[in-house]
């Protein structure tokens, strides 16, 4: 399973992939890739971002998403255990309550793991855009979100001076 992806760069349609590789295009990486063609060295942008750009709704998306799959995968492999078990309860409540906690923990271990790599790969990703931001000369601003009534208020004391 997976996808096979073959990235060109925009400029002079080199595979910046080497070819069709294994991978995804995930919401999480780096801007920017640079073209590996020595005549090129065009920097194409890519459909990712670092987690430090993520709006709210991107990080509801992400997140969610290890939440949910917490829940799928970790919660389904954390059942196998507790098949073993099943001989021996005779109650079937005692049986579902066995089943759901066993599937609650194996869902807490996936997500704690989870976290654990995707912290990793977040502060991974911010030092290489950092790199890149250095090597493009992009210069780093924080995100700004102005106040509407704020922006008034500026707009009509310019007006004013
Ligand atoms: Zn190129």
């Amino acid at each position: 399973m997976g996808t096979y992806i073959n990235i060109k760069c925009g400029k002079c349609g080199k595979s910046m992939t080497g070819g069709y590789q294994r991978g995804s295009t995930s919401m999480l990486g780096v801007t920017h890739i640079q073209c590996k063609s020595p005549y090129c060295l065009e920097w194409n942008k890519t459909n990712s971002k670092p987690y430090s750009q993520f709006e709210k709704s991107d990080k509801l998306i992400y997140n969610g998403g290890i939440v949910l799959r917490s829940i799928l995968i970790g919660g389904i492999f954390g059942t196998f255990p507790s098949f073993a078990l099943m001989d021996k309860i005779e109650a079937y409540t005692v049986r579902m309550l066995v089943l759901f906690g066993f599937a609650a923990i194996g869902a807490f271990l996936y997500f704690k793991v989870a976290m654990w790599l995707t912290r990793k790969n977040i502060s991974a990703v911010e030092e290489e855009q950092n790199t890149i931001n250095q090597k493009m000369q992009i210069p780093i601003f924080p995100m700004e979100k102005q106040n509407d009534n704020k922006s008034l208020i500026n707009l009509l004391f310019k007006k004013n001076k």
